[in-house]
């Protein structure tokens, strides 16, 4: 079963040149969220994780529901200022500008193994920073997974020079 049967393109979104490859009917399908989830539980269930990190906002959508069905518990890496406790901060690039999240500092014990969830990966730039963010609480990045893997643009490559084990459900050519 494909997953990119589920996934809609939408070309010049949001702005000119760009193939917007589109989640939310991946999401609204039982089935495509069901074969989602279950891939990627499957693929790390042997993987010793102690807990799953998503990214804001649609990391949390796919984590949680990964986190559920593996019996972990879910950590998010937000955007700057929306957590209420004391954080660390990691700022990274974008094509245009620069961006930042945020973790809990006490967000994982010394040693977790976290399995790190976004819903696609591009250059790379976010979840580069999301695993600088997580190692600098003591939390070990043992994988990464996202539904979207867009592989011209070199991000899986980039963690994977991390060490990380990465899993991408689908692919697409282009930006
Ligand atoms: P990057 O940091 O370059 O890997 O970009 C990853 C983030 O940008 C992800 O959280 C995506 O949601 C978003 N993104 C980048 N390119 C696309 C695209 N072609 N379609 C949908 N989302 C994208």
């Amino acid at each position: 079963m494909t997953i990119e049967k589920y996934i809609r393109t939408i070309p010049d979104f949001p702005k000119p040149g760009i193939q917007y490859r589109d989640i939310t009917t991946l999401l609204s399908s039982a089935e495509g969220l069901r074969i989602s989830v279950e891939r990627i539980a499957d693929h790390f269930a042997d993987a010793e994780i102690s807990c799953i990190a998503g990214i804001e906002a649609r990391g949390f959508i796919f984590g949680t529901a990964v986190a559920y069905k593996m019996g972990l518990g879910f950590v998010p890496l937000r955007k700057p200022g929306k957590l209420p406790g004391e954080t660390v901060s990691v700022a990274y690039k974008l094509e245009y500008g620069e961006d930042q999240l945020e973790l809990h500092v006490d967000a994982f014990e010394d040693g977790a193994n976290v399995l790190l969830i976004d819903d696609l990966i591009a250059t790379g730039g976010t979840a580069e920073a999301a695993v600088r963010l997580i190692q600098s609480t003591g939390g070990n990045v043992s994988g990464f997974c996202c539904v979207v893997d867009l592989p011209d643009l070199g991000g899986m490559d980039r963690l994977r020079a991390h060490g990380v084990d990465c899993l991408a459900l689908c692919e697409f050519e282009g930006e």
